[in-house]
């Protein structure tokens, strides 16, 4: 396991791995899953110990977004079935993220659909994140809007903001296949506007869009460079009425790989099982939790996720314990004095090497083979095993948030 070993090593002193020992570890075998999982689980334990953090979705705006993301089911000309409604009040947003905290979550995450808020949205966020953070003095609160305008980072960060998500998705070379009404390069301006603006970035990926591990390499690779805070990994849900309806590649196995990847090329950073965790894990789900140190509680933006109540009993029979309000979720070189929810510090995530390094949850904005190199891991020699179509475990979210019904939190 000469492979594991360099890779455990490197995620304790915060080395970049090798793009080629990244790619090896999504070649490794079904049979040598669960090495990797323990190899990668000593690296989130060494960081994180065994706190999950729980992390809560408020779908602000949902629906009849004009950007044509493939992957969503809230995109221009989705025929999926989903909850279509304008900006929530204040209080309603605060009433729906009341759910999730009294639930356990310490993060609230406060996503629209939509390319970008206006300066008038602006105003309307800063007004719901003032509603919460009145009623919840220790919560976290990260915004999903878009696409930053200048100046709009800043605005946020001033109405008490910690932490912006905008993801990367996919890498540069395949973003135009999945995208065409924004650039891969708008997303990566956003990321840096938020990171500048002293908000706590929150960045990641979507795996199953049918990308290679080149591609998937590719993003998590650029993601650390960008250094946010926390990396979200969604799992595709495909939605039908989207163009990806029929794209069901992911296995639990492969969603493990991923995530162990994800967590030794960002060894230090709050790694985030986002969209998509119970469709492609399903029972696989505790041993996850080796992997990311992060999850979201209950429902995602369109779709519903297990209630609360199972992730908490997931989490407390896995061996892993809620971290608490009190807890700082980064490890102490990320945390600048005085930042909330560990704004990224001097060093990134591993920057020495020069190296640098947070839904579509079901996707919405915002949340918004190589070759075995150093090792005797045994690499697959034929391609993975074809995915099974999980229709019946994609649930539209018809409750809370938008909705007359008590959320799932
Ligand atoms: S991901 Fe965001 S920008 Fe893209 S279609 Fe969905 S809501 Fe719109």
């Amino acid at each position: 396991m000469d492979l594991l070993n360099t890779l455990v090593d490197k995620g304790l002193r915060r080395e970049l791995p090798t793009r080629d020992e990244a790619l090896a570890v999504l070649a490794t075998s079904d049979d040598d899953v669960l090495d990797v999982v323990a190899a990668a689980g000593k690296v989130r334990r060494h960081w994180f110990g065994r706190r999950v953090k729980l992390n809560y979705l408020v779908n602000l705006k949902s629906g009849l977004c004009p950007e044509d993301c493939s992957y969503c089911s809230q995109r221009l000309g989705s025929k999926a079935d989903i909850l279509k409604y304008t900006w929530l009040k204040p209080d309603q947003a605060s009433q729906a993220a009341a759910a999730g905290l009294a639930g356990g979550a310490k993060r609230v995450c406060l996503v629209a659909s939509g390319r970008g808020p206006t300066d008038r949205d602006v105003d309307r966020v800063s007004d719901t994140i003032k509603a919460i953070k009145d009623r919840n003095e220790n919560v976290e609160v990260c915004a999903c809007l878009g696409l930053l305008s200048d100046g709009q980072a800043e605005r946020l960060r001033e109405a008490g903001a910690d932490a912006y998500n905008h993801n990367l998705n996919t890498s540069e070379g395949t973003y135009g296949d999945i995208t065409t009404t924004h650039t891969y390069a708008d997303r990566v301006d956003t990321v840096q506007k938020a990171h500048a603006a002293g908000l706590s970035a929150c960045s990641g990926l979507i795996a199953g869009m049918g990308e290679s591990d080149e591609d998937l390499v590719d993003v998590v690779y650029s993601l650390r460079e960008l250094d946010p805070d926390s990396v979200p990994v969604n799992f595709l849900i495909p939605f039908e009425g989207t163009p990806l309806a029929k794209e069901w590649n992911l296995t639990p196995q492969r969603c493990l790989r991923i995530l162990a990847m994800v967590r030794f090329v960002c060894p230090d950073v709050e790694v985030r099982i986002a969209g998509g965790r119970e469709v492609h894990l399903r029972t696989m789900q505790p041993l996850a939790l080796n992997l990311a140190n992060s999850i979201f509680l209950g429902d995602y933006l369109t779709s519903e996720g297990q209630a609360g109540k199972a992730d908490l009993d997931m989490i407390a029979d896995a061996g892993f314990e809620v971290e608490g309000a009190g807890e700082v979720t980064l490890p102490e070189h990320r945390v600048t004095a005085g930042a909330g929810c560990g704004a990224h510090a001097e060093a990134g995530c591993g920057s020495h090497e020069g190296g640098g390094c947070g839904s579509h949850a079901d996707a919405g904005c915002g949340s918004h083979e190589g070759a075995g190199v150093c090792g005797s891991v045994k690499v697959r020699a034929e391609q993975e095993q074809p995915a099974e179509a999980r229709t019946d475990l994609v649930a539209v979210r018809r409750r809370g948030a938008g909705t007359d019904l008590a959320p799932n939190a």
